[in-house]
């Protein structure tokens, strides 16, 4: 079991040597006078003037290709809320840590002093030319909506909210694997939605492209059921509004094959589980505390399959099984956006991948001798070296066959060879 930390070994973590988790590295040598004669004046101006002759090559001679940005505001930090860009910073320069290490990315993380969404979208916009893709992080809803939209119509490199979309596709593959172990058929489900925040609306969205039937859904926000008859509804929120007469979570359950929380800890009782259908399935994905604790919906009946954030449960709903791979795939084709189509590939290759025998360095990593596809293992490990090769293939392929890839791979066994290394 993993040992259990406190609040100074977070802090020391992050202050002891340099503060923070992350610097720049030179790729190229740097060593001798000739050596910077050619990374600074004079022969730099040597790429430039190729840049300035054809834009393109500034793939060619810079880290545009390879850097993404991670850009935040700082107004829905993790569980933490809206506690401004400074206080967001770790989680920003957390995710550079993570993106360099699962997918060899490299990353400039951004914290921006604004809410206003246009101040927000012309800021980005005009970072365009320094980076390979965008990773929009910790905005909150309903602006996170807006500043995705317009960024990904006004600007031609891939831009991605993982808020939103990094769950849905983490807990899509989920879904369908659990569907498959129930053998259950996705048109046909009952889901009810707890949370219909940033997260919950991607994830309709995606279940709904997978074939969830949107009269089959029925979703929950703080102030109860969102149905046809509710005033006041949000245009946002009328497109995920049911005609049934259900009022009460509890209703909504009653009967019902798929819980998913996307909303606060605890609002769901082991009653509520034992009233949903055979073999039901509960992603209680709410951080840090889940919708209902992971023994206490175990406890409640044997048949359900549960899964959370958590690291310390089976399951775990997390999204760096997505984001690493999903830009690895977009910026190796050089795609000029991540399309449903892409994130499809994603859900496929993560759900595909659960299926194949673990690896015992997956086994070792946690502690374990014989994970296999199962109730207790429906996604991949975050530690699986195998997503990697699997995932960013996958999303880099479906970018060519969408049409947005700008420099299609040819050889892909030497493609998941350079994958591997
Ligand atoms: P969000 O945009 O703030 O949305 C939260 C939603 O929960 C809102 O719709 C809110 O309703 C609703 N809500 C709050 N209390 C509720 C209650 N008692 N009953 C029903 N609904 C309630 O946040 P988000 O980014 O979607 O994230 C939501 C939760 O999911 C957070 O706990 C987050 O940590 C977690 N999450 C987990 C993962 C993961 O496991 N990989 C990924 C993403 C998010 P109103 O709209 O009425 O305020
Ligand atoms: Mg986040």
């Amino acid at each position: 079991m993993a040992r259990k930390q406190n609040k100074q070994d977070a802090l020391d973590y992050h202050a002891l040597g340099r503060p923070g988790k992350i610097e720049v590295i030179p790729t190229k040598n740097t060593k001798t006078q000739w050596d910077l004669s050619l990374a600074y004046s004079p022969g730099v101006a040597e790429p430039c003037k190729e840049i300035h002759k054809d834009v393109e090559n500034v793939y060619k001679y810079t880290a545009k290709g390879n850097l993404v940005a991670v850009i935040s505001n700082g107004t829905a930090v993790l569980g933490l809320g809206d506690i401004g860009p400074e206080a967001g910073k770790p989680v920003m320069e957390g995710k550079a840590v993570l993106f360099k290490i699962f997918a060899d990315i490299d990353v400039f993380d951004i914290e921006l002093n604004t809410k206003n969404v246009d101040e927000f979208v012309n800021v980005v916009k005009a970072m365009e030319p320094t980076f390979g893709g965008i990773n929009l992080e910790d905005i909150k809803s309903p602006e996170c909506f807006e500043i995705e939209d317009r960024l990904k119509k006004e600007l031609k490199i891939p831009i991605m909210h993982d808020d939103q979309h990094g769950t849905a596709i983490i807990s899509s593959a989920a879904l369908l694997n659990a569907m498959d172990l129930v053998k259950k058929d996705i048109t046909q489900v009952r889901i009810v939605f707890n949370g219909a925040g940033a997260a919950a609306m991607a994830c309709v969205k995606l279940y709904v492209a997978l074939g969830a039937k949107k009269e089959n859904i029925v979703m929950f926000d703080k102030d109860g059921v969102i149905n046809t008859s509710r005033a006041g509804l949000s245009e946002l929120h009328s497109q995920f509004a049911t005609s049934s007469g259900v009022t009460t979570l509890a209703e909504a359950l009653n009967g019902a094959d798929v819980f998913v929380g996307l909303s606060v800890g605890n609002v769901v009782t082991p009653e509520m589980i034992k009233s949903m259908a055979a073999n039901p399935v509960v992603f209680a994905m709410a951080n840090p505390d889940p919708e209902i604790a992971y023994d206490l919906a175990i406890a409640s009946r044997p048949d359900v399959i549960m899964a959370t954030g958590r690291s310390d449960h089976p399951n775990q709903v997390n999204n760096v099984l997505g984001f690493p791979y999903i830009f690895r795939g977009a910026l190796d084709v050089r795609a000029t956006q991540i399309n449903e189509a892409m994130k499809l590939a994603a859900v496929n290759a993560l759900a595909e991948l659960a299926k194949e025998p673990v690896p015992d360095i997956v086994n070792l990593a946690y502690n374990e001798k014989n994970i296999y596809f199962g109730p207790r293992y429906i996604i991949p490990k975050p530690l699986d070296p195998r997503l990697l090769s699997h995932v960013a293939p996958a999303v880099a392929k479906a970018a060519m066959e969408s049409g947005v890839a700008q420099q299609p791979i040819t050889n892909w066994e030497e493609y998941t060879n350079i994958l591997n290394k």
